[in-house]
């Protein structure tokens, strides 16, 4: 039955038109970094797997002439959520490290705008709006709909997500496309519960008719 009803949700969805990527359309991939996938200083589980997903998504926006940015964290060496300076987190994504560096299976045509993340050494960041250049790159696209994927679910994904709801853009998060950190078991889902209660569409990349 749930099965049953979230296939008519979707149906619904494309009927209306929201899951068709158009000239209006940007492809928004989060983080896709060296560090952030499996042998990185910040590995998410299983954060190699939304490769080939991006990779046919960003073939199928390129061929169609349509928005493709990409963020990448972006910290100074001393960076504040670092642990030896009293945060969070490994060091990871260092400018210019090999860990900072877009995963090497990833396909980027070349001109990708690139949008860099918490690169004041002071701030935490994990909205690719939030210190960035994006919204006003999103600008200069047009765009109005934000197709997203990228790591990490709980935290870049899911601030960039909520303030793309806040700052109006349609968004569609595409699940198989994002995987999380999960910090505390089930983080990923609630995070994905909290983009959709702020209005983002949940869907998978399939149901964007592209073969991956
Ligand atoms: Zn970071």
């Amino acid at each position: 039955m749930k099965l049953a009803k979230s296939a008519n949700q979707t149906q619904s969805k494309l009927r209306s038109g929201i899951l068709q990527p158009d000239k209006k359309s940007v492809l928004l991939v989060i983080h896709l970094q060296n560090d952030f996938c499996p042998g990185g200083a910040l590995a998410v589980e299983g954060g190699d797997q939304v490769i080939p997903i991006a990779n046919a998504l960003i073939r199928f926006f390129a061929t169609e002439g349509f928005g493709i940015v990409a963020t990448r964290d972006w910290h100074p060496e001393n960076h504040c959520s670092f642990e030896e300076q009293g945060g969070p987190w490994p060091s990871h994504c260092i400018q210019g490290s090999r860990g900072s560096q877009f995963h090497p299976d990833l396909k980027m045509p070349p001109g990708t705008l690139i949008v860099s993340g918490a690169t004041n050494c002071r701030k935490e960041a994990y909205s690719g709006f939030d210190g960035t250049s994006l919204e006003d790159r999103l600008e200069d696209l047009d765009a109005q709909t934000l197709f997203v994927i990228g790591l990490a679910t709980d935290y870049y994904v899911r601030q960039t997500v909520l303030d793309a709801c806040k700052l109006g853009f349609r968004v569609v998060v595409l699940e198989d496309g994002v995987r999380g950190i999960d910090a505390e078991p089930g983080d990923s889902q609630k995070a994905l519960q909290e983009m959709k209660k702020a209005g983002a569409v949940l869907a998978n990349s399939t149901a964007l008719g592209i073969s991956l």
